[in-house]
């Protein structure tokens, strides 16, 4: 099969994705532990991150080095994207660079760890790292706040609540990356209204993905600002059994879910709530009128109305039934392991300046056919850390 440029695209894409993301799972970051402060200065605090105006603040977790960490994209940002830097991870030393192994499930399209014995995958909150690196990436303006030490108490935001109030008070929603699910936009945290229903139907509306309000949020950093910010939620990130030996992320869901998110106007979002207001807590499950949910994962769509499915479901590989077309192991591997050359020569011969700064083309000599094969070139790249491990993208994208 000869693939279309669309389906290398797209396949490359999902690969991407996929590889960037696992990257993050594979290091194990208890709050303080010595992998957490390696992955956190290696990786959060990049160069072309921090070039681009990222600042730590004073925050320390057991007189351990290592602070909050914000990032501000564009000039008057009314709108705080929160992850967390820290996972659960248990049993193991977590010494600097240690790494788990993470396989992608094709049958179900789950992230998933290779070892089921080790404590967890780390999509909470690894995923919420990955959504703010892309929101950056794509110029999302807002300030991106990377917690330390959530999972032990949200002690990295309480620091920013004692501390940076005229900072907070800047903004009208805190949006954290930090929930379990595919439909959830938190309106309750520790058992107090933390966002509103407007709120939730305004930005709901925009992502057209059938989310929906979700009173059952338990805790996460954006419940520190409910006294200085009007909305502060969680939204679903497309991790289950967060926590557990058994913890899986839903590439499908997060990547459409990245999609969306860029495009949302928050001019348009609406800020009803009183910041500091204790609002009775409702008790509807407002999700609970919304069944037949059940099986919808995978390739067949959401099952929502406006069923918005991303790009990939279109490979056109099928030839039996292009409605439902959907790739099978074998064709995932075979674009893993076969289009590599042919997505690089599409590369070179649309972005000719960008590839010839990474990839060579290069005639071998003593070959029978004397076939031109490609060969990457070390990127001599200014940023002194592990390039294999940064976006393909991420010179492109962060060093204008
Ligand atoms: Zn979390």
């Amino acid at each position: 099969m000869k693939p279309t440029i669309e389906f290398i695209e797209e396949t490359y894409s999902l690969r991407k994705d996929y590889r960037n993301i696992a990257r993050i799972f594979s290091y194990g970051r208890p709050a303080g532990s010595a992998n957490e402060t390696y992955y956190v200065e290696r990786f959060c605090k990049n160069p072309i991150l921090m070039k681009m105006g990222m600042t730590e603040d004073g925050y320390s977790y057991d007189g351990k080095e290592g602070g909050n960490l914000f990032l501000k994209i564009g000039k008057d940002p009314k709108v705080l994207f929160s992850c967390h830097t820290d996972t659960v991870d248990r049993g193991s030393p977590f010494n600097a660079g240690d790494k788990k192994e993470i396989m992608l499930d094709i049958s179900d399209m789950r992230i998933k760890k290779k070892d089921r014995a080790m404590a967890c995958l780390g999509a909470d909150d690894g995923t919420g790292i990955w959504l703010c690196w892309e929101l950056i990436k794509a110029g999302v303006e807002g300030l991106y706040i990377f917690h330390r030490a959530e999972e032990v108490g949200g002690r990295g935001s309480s620091y920013i609540a004692n501390n940076d109030v005229e900072e907070l008070e800047k903004y009208d929603f805190a949006v954290a990356f930090d929930r379990k699910d595919n439909f959830s936009i938190i309106t309750q945290q520790v058992g107090q209204v933390c966002a509103s229903q407007e709120f939730v139907d305004s930005l709901s509306e925009q992502l057209g993905m059938n989310h929906r309000a979700d009173p059952g949020g338990s805790f996460t950093d954006t419940a520190n600002y409910t006294d200085y910010i009007s909305e502060c939620t969680n939204l679903s990130v497309g991790y289950f059994n967060a926590h557990s030996g058994n913890e899986q992320q839903d590439l499908d869901y997060v990547r459409e879910f990245r999609d969306a998110l860029i495009k949302v106007d928050w001019n348009r979002v609406i800020a009803k709530r009183e910041p500091g207001v204790q609002y009775p807590p409702r008790q509807e499950s407002s999700y609970s009128s919304y069944g037949g949910y059940g099986n919808s994962w995978g390739w067949s769509g959401r099952g929502v109305s406006n069923n918005t499915r991303s790009s990939y479901s279109s490979f056109g590989v099928s030839k039996k039934d292009s409605k439902t077309t959907k790739l099978s192991k074998d064709e995932f591997f075979d674009g893993y392991d076969n289009y590599e050359e042919e997505y690089l020569l599409f590369m070179m011969k649309e972005y000719p300046e960008q590839m010839s700064e990474i990839v060579s083309l290069e005639t071998v000599k003593d070959s029978k056919d004397n076939v031109p094969t490609i060969t990457i070139r070390q990127i001599e790249s200014p940023i002194i850390l592990d390039v294999n491990f940064i976006y393909d993208d991420w010179q492109k994208f962060f060093s204008v």
